[in-house]
């Protein structure tokens, strides 16, 4: 079969690869008809994160047929159409009985790569280095999915995969991390990144009730994207953050702050003024990353931070006196996937949600390492790609 390996440091490329097979009695074998890209796999492709080896497959966010199901496999048939969440997980463990399905104990058999500082503890996660189970992902015309009677999510007749494409990932990643901002009437909700993760918190946090919610990012069709769905938008090149931020709030600061960045805060070039006007030490002003800094001297205290923008290794420079004085949350994690599943769908199913809007780019999975960094470098208005093996 054809699918998109990682071959090193911006280095993804479309191969032919020996098709899965059934490797436990409750796995089943999920053709693709439709996978995307995502901000963490431009971790990898950035070479951000540890524990990934020539040849790996590619790939987290994914749906298609099932073409084969493991004998211990009760719950899905041939045929079956399928949404697979990236967070793997058996369904039966302390953690998934708690719901806390990104955090499954038996899902992810990591070889020990003495890497502490990335964190050992996700579920297995599809096409996401050794560090996470080592699963193949599903950039590919074919891919095993473990515990299939347990993660997969049945998709009926009627829904395009563009509309139910990502339940797999980042419309339940945008959805928690609103969600777990506790949202009230009279919040101000502050989001960095309008990428497809902030695009979908922004509308889960509109339709959570907040009264007004403010984006930043310096991408103009992000900013457009999120000025049309009802954000005030502040473009982070221009603009300095924490003052907009308090000017919008008179001074207090936003109730709740979403990261919907991660890693690539890092690699940001925008220093805020804050610090000079503070007088605080000249390192805090110009370390990274910016993103939470930035967070937490500007929330009100006894805000929440919601963190779905994925970290690795240390932090530094970050002022947690503020975090602590403040009386700050901090809320983070990979997605728990299925907690959120049967409602959005749901939702999906009545009309309420439509996340097909992100879609900018529809391609053939051939073109994957060409969109990579069309994704990337957000060239030609991307925002979300969406490769369909055999277009
Ligand atoms: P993306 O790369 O498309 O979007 C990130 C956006 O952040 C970009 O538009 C970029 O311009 C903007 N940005 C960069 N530096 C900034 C700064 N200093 N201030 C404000 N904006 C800044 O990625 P995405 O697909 O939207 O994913 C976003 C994050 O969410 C990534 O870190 C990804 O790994 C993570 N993620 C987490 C989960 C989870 O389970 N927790 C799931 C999916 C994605
Ligand atoms: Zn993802
Ligand atoms: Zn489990």
């Amino acid at each position: 079969m054809r699918a998109l390996c990682w071959h090193g440091k911006k280095d993804i490329r479309c191969d032919t690869v020996p098709d899965p097979t059934i490797e436990a009695p409750r796995d089943a074998i999920v053709r693709v008809t439709s996978c995307a890209i995502c901000g963490s796999d431009l971790h990898l492709f950035d070479g951000f994160v540890p524990g990934m080896e020539r040849g790996d497959i590619m790939g987290h966010e994914f749906m298609g047929e099932v073409v084969e199901v493991g004998p211990a496999n009760k719950r899905l048939k041939v045929g079956d159409r399928v949404v697979v969440p990236f967070t793997i997980c058996c369904g039966e463990c302390d953690q998934c009985r708690r719901g806390n399905y990104s955090v499954c104990e038996r899902s992810n058999r990591k070889k020990d790569l003495g890497d502490k500082a990335f964190g050992h503890a996700t579920a297995g996660l599809f096409g996401y280095s050794h560090l996470t189970g080592g699963y193949p992902g599903g950039q590919a015309e074919y891919v095993r999915v473990p515990y299939a009677d347990v993660t997969p999510v049945k998709i009926p007749d009627g829904l395009t995969d563009e509309q139910v494409l990502f339940l797999g990932d980042i419309l339940p990643t945008g959805w928690q991390a609103a969600v777990q901002c506790d949202i009230q009437p009279t919040d101000i909700v502050a989001i960095w990144g309008a990428g497809p993760v902030g695009q979908f918190a922004l509308r889960s946090a509109l339709l959570l009730g907040a009264m007004r919610v403010v984006v930043i990012d310096r991408v103009p069709e992000r900013l457009a994207m999120a000025a049309a769905a009802g954000a005030t938008v502040i473009d982070f090149e221009n603009e300095s953050v924490i003052e907009r931020l308090q000017d919008i709030t008179h001074g207090k600061g936003p109730d709740k702050c979403i990261d919907c960045v991660g890693l690539e805060s890092h690699a940001s070039g925008h220093l805020d003024s804050m610090m000079d006007r503070a007088k605080q030490a000249v390192m805090l002003e110009t370390d990274r990353p910016h993103v939470l800094r930035e967070m937490m001297y500007v929330c009100r205290p006894a805000g929440v931070l919601s963190v779905p923008g994925v970290y690795g290794g240390l932090l530094d420079k970050l002022p947690f006196g503020a975090a602590m004085n403040k009386g700050l949350t901090i809320r983070t994690g990979q997605t728990h996937v299925n907690r959120w599943t049967d409602d959005l769908l749901k939702r999906i199913e009545a009309g309420q949600i439509d996340p097909s809007f992100v879609i900018t780019h529809t391609m053939a999975l051939e073109d994957g390492p060409a969109m990579y960094k069309v994704f990337r470098e957000k060239e030609d208005g991307c925002i979300k790609v969406v490769l369909k093996p055999g277009l």
